[in-house]
């Protein structure tokens, strides 16, 4: 478990005192305080919260600072197996309405490991080539290969979001993708990639406010599309359309997490601990040499 250098280093005693690994500041493990259970309800859900950690912004912001090392080196460890023959990866699956701060998670929290290592790749309307295929096609040809942590900015999950919000398929059609989201999960899984999924949660207000932003600022005006606001005034279905996500495909396998996302810190800091947890888990070693150390050691210094 704790076998990287950072882990060794000792740690402030946390109130819980059972997790060596957890922050004092957390209450409550981030995968447990976030993780979507049977009776979710996402009406009730406090968009401004931080479940599970009783920190600030400081606090918060300095613990992801100090989660890079630990990310990066595990990240470092991950790709040297792929390389070695390993067949382990690791996806992380961010959905949320727009301006909920997908791309921030990847800037902030992606961006504090090694780029070669990642593999990221954003969904938006399917092309005419992905339209010919079954939804899952442009996915399945994304997933990550062993060794990489690979990041979908919408995902998957589209196919019964807009897709159902915006009657692009029958209902029968959406209604039947929830289990067939389940069983593909359940193969990727099989295969060796663990799957974080990750719902930022934004609520209406901040939303409008984040928008206006992106009116008022010409460095931001690349970032806005007028559909956004289309899609804004359709907000009560998109939730319906979300509960059910929750509802459906929140498994053992491939849980969510809910992350409130009206303070960019928190999310930063919650997607941070659950990439973390994952490639925690993963307990990586560093994969042994496939020569002889000693002799080529002699060799070397024989040149
Ligand atoms: P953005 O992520 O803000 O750049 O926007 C991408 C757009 O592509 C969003 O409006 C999504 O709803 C849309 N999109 C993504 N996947 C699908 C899909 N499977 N079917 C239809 N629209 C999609
Ligand atoms: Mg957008």
């Amino acid at each position: 478990m704790s076998t990287t250098k950072k882990s060794t280093k000792p740690r402030k005693a946390s109130k819980g005192a059972a997790d060596p690994a957890l922050d004092a500041d957390w209450e409550v493990a981030p995968t447990q305080a976030l993780r979507v259970g049977p009776g979710f309800d996402l009406a009730a859900f406090d968009r401004r919260s931080t479940p599970g950690f009783a920190g600030d912004k400081a606090s918060g912001q300095a613990l992801v600072a100090r989660h890079a090392d630990e990310l990066s080196e595990l990240q470092e460890r991950l790709f040297a197996e792929g390389r070695s023959g390993g067949s382990r990866s690791v996806l992380l699956v961010l959905q949320g309405m727009d301006t909920a701060g997908k791309g921030g998670i990847v800037r902030h929290v992606v961006g504090l490991v090694d780029p070669q290592g990642v593999a990221h790749r954003s969904f938006g309307v399917p092309t005419p080539e992905e339209r010919e295929h079954d939804f899952l096609w442009r996915i399945r040809n994304a997933l990550p290969r062993p060794g990489y942590i690979g990041v979908f900015d919408r995902s998957h999950y589209e196919d019964v979001l807009v897709a159902r919000v915006d009657e692009l398929v029958p209902p029968a059609v959406w209604e039947a993708r929830y289990d067939e989201i389940n069983r593909f999960e359940e193969e990727v899984v099989a295969a060796g990639t663990t799957i974080v999924k990750v719902a930022l949660l934004v609520s209406y207000e901040e939303q409008r406010a984040r928008l206006m932003e992106r009116l008022e600022r010409p460095d931001k005006f690349w970032k806005y599309n007028p559909n956004d606001v289309d899609s804004r005034r359709k907000w009560p279905a998109y939730q319906e359309a979300y509960q059910a996500v929750l509802d459906r495909t929140s498994t053992e396998t491939a849980p969510w997490y809910a992350i409130p996302a009206d303070r960019k810190w928190f999310a930063r800091l919650a997607v941070s601990e659950l990439l973390l947890d994952a490639l925690r888990g993963l307990d990586l070693g560093w994969p042994p040499a496939d020569f002889d150390v000693e002799a080529e050691k002699k060799r070397l210094a024989a040149t």
